[in-house]
């Protein structure tokens, strides 16, 4: 919301000046008969990214995820997925109802999945049991505090699933945030998942769009997936330039946002009655809880609104911000005071 400062998400990030002249000039055509020279563009540089053989141009990251689960499952199947997950509680079940599939959650404190933790709910197909299709993983992991896969736990897990047969699906709507937080390419994150989701539309800035990366024959699949969930968009390519743009000039400045994270987790963490759940972030996502203070999170968002700042609630208890780059540093100070006084009463 304008005049605002919104840490809501960083979904509310708006394209920047050169991205909106990028769409003004982007080369055109219909996307639906592979014709749009800038979506062509797009898909082969996001391929080339991840580490990938084909990329497919999505509207949503819910579709891509959607999609994703559908190509590595068949009806009937469960889907191994941390509890707290983007896929289980915020896409309206699409797993069930696409995909035909359900969702076999894994409690984690911090939302990242080990193997450890997923070998007991392996199952193979029996007379009780529905077989495991896929195991999904999301790195950055968005409700835990944008927390981030060590190497040799995505690793493992990858080498554990594909001696069994089974299909891994990473949710990398934030896999950037990882990529700068750790210091490694998207594609060495991405080596041995089988297909990756990514957002165009959160951090990176671009008004809209997600990429579903993978092997050839199953994107040339997805794209027919694509079509029958209505994501055929025709002359995306106004899109796609903007998500090209994003590629060069908005992935190395997520460190700044990590860098006022960081700031704002600090702060929080020096108010009475607060308890930052995750006091070092590694990227951009802070979550916090108020209940010493008497305060409910609902409370303490509208008392944070009306001083200028927009923080959703999560639950009764705890509040999460998300910095992004609509965001300076030179705004800390005015959240700061507003968080100080919100959480006062
Ligand atoms: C935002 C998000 C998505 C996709 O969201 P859309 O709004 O459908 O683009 C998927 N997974 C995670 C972890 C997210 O944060």
């Amino acid at each position: 919301m304008s005049g605002m400062i919104d840490l809501r998400s960083d979904t509310v990030t708006r394209p920047t000046l050169a991205m909106r002249q990028a769409m003004f000039d982007a080369e055109l055509g219909d996307d639906v008969y592979g014709e749009d020279p800038t979506v062509n563009r797009l898909e082969a540089r996001a391929a080339e990214l991840v580490g990938k053989q084909a990329a497919l141009f999505v509207p949503t990251g819910t579709m891509g995820n959607t999609i994703g689960i559908k190509l590595l499952t068949t009806h009937g199947q469960e889907i191994i997925c941390e509890s707290h997950g983007h896929l289980l509680n915020y896409e309206l079940s699409m797993a069930a109802w696409f995909a035909g599939c359900l969702i076999r959650p894994v409690d984690t404190a911090d939302g990242i999945l080990t193997w450890e933790k997923i070998e007991p709910y392996v199952r193979p197909l029996g007379p009780h049991w529905a077989q495991t299709g896929c195991i999904e993983l999301e790195n950055t992991h968005n409700m835990a505090g944008g927390t981030v896969y060590p190497l040799e736990t995505l690793d493992e897990i990858c080498h554990e699933a594909r001696k069994r047969g089974i299909g891994v699906h990473l949710d990398g709507a934030r896999v950037f945030n990882a990529s700068v937080a750790q210091g490694v390419a998207v594609s060495r994150i991405c080596r041995d998942v089988d297909t990756v989701m990514f957002c165009l539309s959160k951090g990176l800035a671009a008004p809209a769009g997600s990429i579903l990366a993978g092997p050839r024959d199953l994107i040339e699949r997805g794209r027919l997936y694509r079509k029958r969930l209505g994501g055929g968009m025709r002359q995306a390519g106004v899109l796609a330039a903007a998500g090209l743009l994003a590629f060069e000039s908005m992935i190395e400045r997520l460190a700044d946002d990590h860098e006022n994270a960081r700031r704002l987790a600090d702060f929080l963490g020096s108010l009475a009655g607060v308890r930052v759940v995750n006091p070092q972030p590694a990227t951009n996502i802070v979550i916090f809880d108020v209940a010493e203070t008497g305060r409910t999170a609902q409370e303490v968002s509208a008392a944070l609104k009306e001083a200028g700042v927009l923080m959703n609630p999560i639950s009764r208890a705890a509040l999460r911000l998300v910095t992004h780059c609509d965001f300076a540093s030179e705004q800390i100070g005015a959240v700061e005071v507003a968080l100080a006084a919100a959480v006062r009463g």
